[in-house]
């Protein structure tokens, strides 16, 4: 008998994106979409569209595109956040609408403290009950598979709850999500709690429990584990577990356990978990959030032995010391190299095989670009490649583009830099000095594009091994409000880092002006 499957839910894209302070692009975004495609988790939710203009471009381009994946959008219990959301799903195949309310006594005293709600505890429980079922009802009219979210139920009142969840399943809700929104519960406990609604609510074994749980006590994944094997079927997790605070518990996390120890659980998912490593490594790095090196299935030590007496034990038979084979997540993939003698189609195809759909125009964009790295370092690996994606490939006329760079410097001189940037077809020069070099390019770039931006956060890091290796530049920018990660790649530190700024400012200028 095949085992009964538990429904893998993404939401790094939404709580995910949320934690990480910085937004991303269109193109980000629809990256990562596409990969947890490949992925084949079961549900991506896309974003929350009524937050920003930029987030329901988001959700509606996913939507759109990623066809065999059920498209997930988040609202408040409120008409104009679930209006939002089924405008954004319209085009979706499966869409869904996530919608909810806060159920425990905290969020009911704190979030609705204004009269208008009631003036004591019990008024407000019904006035926000009701609030739950009318969300439920209207976002019906959009779509049949709406799922609703008791906001903080690890800390609700369980009669209150269990009388909220009876009401959203006679509205229509499919699917209840139990969050664990504070991170607040211990793995029996919270067990329990869903043992007890699967048991106790009206109707509940006609639609699905989900689990969210957040990592506070970095019991996140002991908590969803503890979940499904009370009942809950759908877990809601993200990326290497990144989300607000201390995060959300980790997918890759949740999968493997269910897998590993398929003897215990008895359960299985559809996720292909070759394609973990290369997801973990797309989202870590368009988030501009390295993965420590000891996180578990997906961090660069998980499948490394050292000690003498482990490394002995493993050579002689691996299942000494490894409960899982590092292929099965998709590491040490047999890696092709690529040589300036490879050819446009067998850098299609590399791409292809990487996740990157290219239309004709931006694959010769990006065999210009293969070719200048592979002259300059001969061997392109499969993460040169990446990070050389990872860069705006078509750059309209609007966008700032490096035209030239020229620093001088040493031990005894002042570090001087000249940049000179293009937009709308016009070029713009500066000289500067710094601290630094790089101090130095981005004093001219600010006085160039004349930006107000901060440098919030500057990293380099070698793409592979070598000296003549891709160096990748990350910063992260603020503007107001926003938050950007900008990124550049070239062989020249200097030159990468300057790409970075500009591909930060690029990115910054295209977000929508509300937010500045
Ligand atoms: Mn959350």
């Amino acid at each position: 008998m095949q085992p009964e499957k538990v429904y893998v839910f993404d939401t790094t894209l939404r709580d995910g994106e949320q934690a990480a302070g910085t937004r991303l692009g269109r193109r980000e975004k629809l990256s990562i979409a596409r990969q947890l495609s490949q992925l084949r988790v079961d549900i991506i939710e896309a974003g929350y569209p009524n937050s920003s203009p930029e987030d329901f471009q988001a959700v509606e381009d996913i939507a759109r595109e990623i066809q065999d994946v059920t498209i997930c959008a988040l609202s408040r219990a409120v008409p104009e956040d679930i209006h939002s959301c089924g405008k954004a799903l319209a085009k979706a195949k499966r869409p869904r609408i996530h919608t909810g309310i806060g159920g425990s006594d905290i969020h009911i005293m704190g979030k609705f403290r204004d009269d208008k709600y009631g003036r004591t505890l019990a008024e407000k429980r019904i006035r926000i009950l009701k609030m739950a079922v009318e969300a439920v009802k209207l976002a019906k009219g959009y779509t049949d598979d709406v799922e609703f979210y008791a906001e903080d139920s690890g800390r609700s009142d369980p009669a209150y709850l269990f009388e909220m969840l009876e009401a959203v399943i006679d509205a229509g809700a499919t699917v209840l999500n139990i969050p664990d929104t504070t991170g607040y519960s211990v793995p029996e406990q919270y067990g329990t709690l869903i043992r007890n609604i699967r048991a106790r609510v009206r109707n509940a074994d006609r639609v699905v429990t989900s689990v969210h749980c957040h990592d506070d006590l970095g019991l996140a994944v002991a908590n969803s584990l503890a979940a499904i094997q009370n009942g809950a079927r759908q877990v809601e997790c993200t990326i290497n577990g990144i989300g607000e605070r201390a995060g959300n518990a980790s997918l890759e996390e949740i999968v493997m356990a269910i897998r590993t120890r398929a003897d215990y659980f008895h359960l299985r998912t559809d996720i292909d978990a070759r394609e973990f490593s290369r997801t973990s490594r797309l989202v870590s790095e368009l988030m501009g959030i390295p993965v420590p090196p000891n996180k578990a299935i997906v961090g660069a030590n998980a499948f490394s032995h050292s000690s003498g007496i482990h490394v002995d034990g493993f050579l002689k038979d691996r299942q000494t010391y490894e409960i899982m084979r590092p292929e099965d997540v998709g590491l040490h993939e047999s890696r092709v190299v690529l040589t300036a003698r490879t050819g446009r189609a067998g850098l299609r195809d590399r791409l292809e095989k990487l996740g990157f759909a290219l239309s004709p125009e931006e694959l010769d964009q990006a065999y210009a670009r293969f070719l200048s790295i592979a002259d300059k370092k001969q061997e392109v690996f499969d993460e040169d490649l990446m990070a050389m994606l990872h860069e705006e490939l078509q750059p309209t006329s609007e966008d700032w583009q490096l035209e030239h760079l020229h620093v001088s410097g040493g031990t005894s001189s002042v570090p001087t830099a000249s940049v000179r940037l293009k937009v709308n077809g016009e070029s713009r020069e500066a000289t500067s000095t710094g601290d630094g070099p790089i101090d130095a390019v981005y004093k001219a770039l600010a006085a160039i594009t004349h930006s107000s931006v901060k440098l919030q956060k500057y990293e380099i890091r070698s793409v592979t091994s070598g000296t003549e290796a891709l160096g990748e530049a990350t910063v992260h920018l603020e503007q107001g409000d926003s938050r950007v990660v900008g990124r550049g790649a070239s062989t020249d530190i200097i030159e990468a880092s300057a790409k970075a700024y500009v591909d930060g400012l690029n990115k910054l200028a295209r977000l929508p002006t509300a937010t500045a």
